[in-house]
């Protein structure tokens, strides 16, 4: 276990789990997409005894058998097990949970991967459960190939509710057994995780980065450029870019680049992500915080996600959309030797 001094993070590894603590437990797994297959296998591997819980007419059933995996329904497997591992999506678990409730027991756990649903009270487990959360910085994907290879995947670790005393040592156990723990495993709670996962993905991730290359794209092509150029220089080298800081932090990027592009970019980047975004930032925050986002979208799901679909829509019809699929159908070259992401993006059927 390493403590970083200047903000006090636990970071766990091999060396802080002791396996006794998931040894002879049985655990459930509750969904068989992306985390579920790799959760499920990579526990089996390492010697827990796993049992995939699915629906009667799941078509994940199929997989998780052929991965030679006992399957029950989420309710009977549940009753067997001592930790329920729950990987569905976020906004089922809450009736998933109303169907396998009356399985927990005292001493029992709910193993969560997102905190979202019992941070925003969404499921409210028994008293006497303890509640955890590991939870892989990878899709499901990466977590098994990693673990077959010998490595980690990092992850990070929460108790919502630590009934029985046990509950950050079977926490870590569970960590070590799907390989969190070889690559390092980060302390943290489920507010913390909620809220700064939702801020993410909205501000600056799935959310920011998409209106960044929009709006850049519409300038040039409003201001009489070709929707291709303005397609390569505002989508297609976003990747260059960001790969670049994904290896060496920013100033691996501003080396590599240009001494022009490194002036402009530090002398302009500010102008355009300004005060005024940073005040939206801000807004989006407390609409993480104080849960006006989790009730819009609660609500949006009961309601049969009218705007939703309104908004996947138009997004699909932006024409930088069509703009390029046309070029990278073009990119034969591309084919040739795929990137990394490419070879990984077949993740498991996970659309029932
Ligand atoms: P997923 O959508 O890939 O898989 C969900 C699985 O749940 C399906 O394959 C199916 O087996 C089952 N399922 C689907 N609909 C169901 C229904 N109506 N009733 C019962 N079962 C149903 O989900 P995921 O992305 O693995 O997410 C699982 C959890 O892991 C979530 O809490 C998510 O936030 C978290 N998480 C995901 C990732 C990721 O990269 N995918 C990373 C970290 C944490
Ligand atoms: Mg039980």
């Amino acid at each position: 276990m390493t403590t970083d001094d200047s903000t006090t993070t636990t970071v766990y590894t091999d060396d802080d789990a002791d396996a006794s603590y998931i040894d002879g437990k049985t655990v459930a797994v509750l969904g068989y997409g992306s985390q579920g297959h790799a959760h499920a296998q990579n526990l089996a591997d390492s010697g827990v005894d796993v049992v995939v819980g699915l629906r009667e007419d799941s078509s994940s059933r199929a997989a998780a058998e052929a991965d030679g995996l006992p399957v029950e329904t989420p309710r009977d497997a549940a009753e067997t097990a001592d930790i329920v591992s729950v990987l569905v999506p976020d906004t089922v678990q809450p009736a998933v949970y109303e169907e396998i409730a009356p399985a927990l027991e005292p001493g029992d756990t709910l193993q969560f991967a997102h905190g979202f649903n019992v941070h925003y009270n969404q499921i409210r487990p028994a008293e006497g459960v303890d509640v955890t959360m590991i939870a892989p910085k990878s899709p499901g994907h990466i977590v098994r190939r990693n673990y077959e290879r010998g490595e980690g995947t990092p992850g990070l670790l929460a108790v919502y509710r630590n009934a029985t005393g046990e509950a950050t040592q079977e926490a870590l156990a569970y960590a070590h057994a799907i390989g969190c723990t070889r690559a390092g495993v980060v302390e943290t709670t489920f507010r913390e995780e909620t809220e700064t996962d939702l801020f993410g993905e909205q501000a600056v991730l799935c959310g920011g980065v998409t209106s960044l290359i929009k709006q850049g794209y519409e300038t040039l092509v409003d201001a009489g450029y070709s929707p291709e150029m303005a397609y390569f220089e505002c989508m297609n080298e976003m990747k260059l870019i960001v790969d670049l800081m994904y290896e060496g932090g920013l100033g691996e990027m501003w080396d590599s680049v240009s001494d022009t592009a490194e002036y402009g970019g530090l002398t302009r980047g500010d102008e355009i992500v300004d005060e005024h975004a940073r005040e939206n930032m801000e807004e989006v925050l407390e609409a993480v915080q104080d849960g006006t986002f989790a009730r819009e979208w609660i609500t949006e799901n009961q309601a049969g996600r009218p705007s939703y679909d309104q908004l996947r829509q138009a997004e699909t019809a932006h024409d930088i959309e069509a703009v390029g699929e046309e070029l990278r159908g073009l990119f034969a070259w591309a084919d040739d030797e795929p990137t990394e992401q490419e070879e990984d993006a077949t993740p498991p059927q996970a659309d029932d």
